[in-house]
């Protein structure tokens, strides 16, 4: 096919994806940081996926680069460290970068590789301001490459089952939703640091609840109410919150309450009540084993287990993007979607008298 035949197809989007489909290339990503997310779950995942592979890394151990270099068969020149980070810009066999660094530095290392060239993959939260999350967006816009936020659970299938029950008026008119996410958190992590977390368990683990209500509902809530605590002061909670509570009210009248804390182990679910029955998924945001249970009137009760295993949820994503940059498409999640939340975790704080952000 020619070129100028490949141009006329373009106009009714066929091209775009032949074009990206070039003879089943893979996208290649450069993992920056080498820390549980990126070392456990997205590197593992590149082994088995169909449109991508890992090209390179960027680490500030270069002894743990060379150790995963070797493994996954990288070449020493593909690994780079924080300060030569720009140089990624000559690098041909990177297309895509993953961002698995604590939350204050997504903003910076994602503005970076836009102006390398390079597309996104970028953690959740997306940062730790909004003024951040719209850098992002802008520099991702402004070098005509794609910005996607790593919400896995957007691509998961129980939760697209659970949207599909909602949209399509299985449990009749939504009243509620209760959803809960939080974790007992280990000393000396960064997470509990303002400098680096930016806020305590909501940017953390809360997201998860937050973003699961807008998703569910397809709707943008317009009241939030919010109240946070800490019982124990043991110096982890000195900077963030420990334990935090809210509920956001959305146009249809749809009440949403969340729990979210560092204090324990609680694990993560959301329960959905509507007119002609409730469903219940729990795990809802884990790795593996999602579970989706309920009971709609008239029908035999839900009992939907998920098999499938971790890194599934890292393969999709990986591959997603990747499809998404292969044939010209937006991503499921992209940088704006990071950014609604974004504002709302600032309103969240606001309502309990707290301020998002490193300040
Ligand atoms: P981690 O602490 O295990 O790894 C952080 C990495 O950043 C390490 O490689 C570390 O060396 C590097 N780093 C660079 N500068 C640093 C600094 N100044 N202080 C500390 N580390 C520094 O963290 P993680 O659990 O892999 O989380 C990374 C990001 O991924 C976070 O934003 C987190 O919210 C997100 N995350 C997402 C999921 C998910 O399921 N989507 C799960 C876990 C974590």
């Amino acid at each position: 096919m020619t070129r100028r035949e490949l141009g006329r197809m373009a106009g009714i989007g066929l091209a775009s994806q032949l074009l990206g489909q070039e003879q089943g290339r893979q996208i290649g990503y450069c993992m920056v940081g080498l820390g549980r997310i990126s070392m456990q779950h997205f590197i593992p995942a590149l082994k088995t996926t169909k449109y991508s592979k890992l090209t390179a890394l960027v680490s500030g151990h270069r002894d743990k680069a060379e150790k995963m270099a070797a493994q996954y068969g990288l070449s020493v020149k593909n690994i780079y460290s924080y300060e030569n980070y720009e140089a990624i810009a000559d690098n041909k066999e990177i297309d895509a970068v993953y961002i698995a660094l604590p939350n204050s530095m997504h903003a910076e290392y994602t503005i970076r590789a836009a102006k390398a060239g390079k597309h996104v993959l970028s953690e959740k939260p997306m940062s730790t301001s909004v003024a951040d999350a719209v850098a992002m967006v802008d520099a991702c816009k402004k070098a005509n490459r794609k910005l996607m936020i790593a919400y896995r659970c957007q691509l998961e299938p129980a939760n697209l089952r659970a949207i599909q029950l909602i949209h399509d008026g299985k449990l009749g008119k939504i009243q509620a939703i209760e959803s809960a996410n939080g974790f007992n958190i280990a000393r000396n992590e960064w997470r509990y640091t303002r400098k680096l977390g930016g806020g305590g368990p909501l940017m953390d683990v809360g997201i998860y609840s937050l973003n699961a209500c807008r998703f569910l509902l397809g709707e943008e809530p317009t009241e939030i109410r919010a109240s946070a605590a800490v019982i124990d002061h043991d110096g982890r909670f000195d900077e963030v919150e420990e334990n935090l509570s809210f509920t956001l009210k959305f146009p249809s009248g749809v009440i949403a309450s969340c729990n979210t804390t560092y204090g324990c182990n609680m694990p993560g679910f959301y329960r959905v009540h509507g007119s002609r029955g409730w469903m219940h998924l729990e795990p809802a945001f884990g790795y593996q084993g999602m579970h989706l249970t309920g009971q709609i009137q008239g029908q035999p009760a839900i009992d939907e287990p998920i098999t499938e295993r971790d890194p599934a949820h890292f393969v999709r994503e990986a591959d997603h993007f990747a499809e998404c940059i292969l044939q010209n498409k937006e991503p499921a999640a992209p940088g704006e979607e990071g950014l609604r939340d974004m504002r709302l975790i600032e309103a969240i704080y606001k309502s309990c008298g707290l301020k998002l952000g490193v300040g």
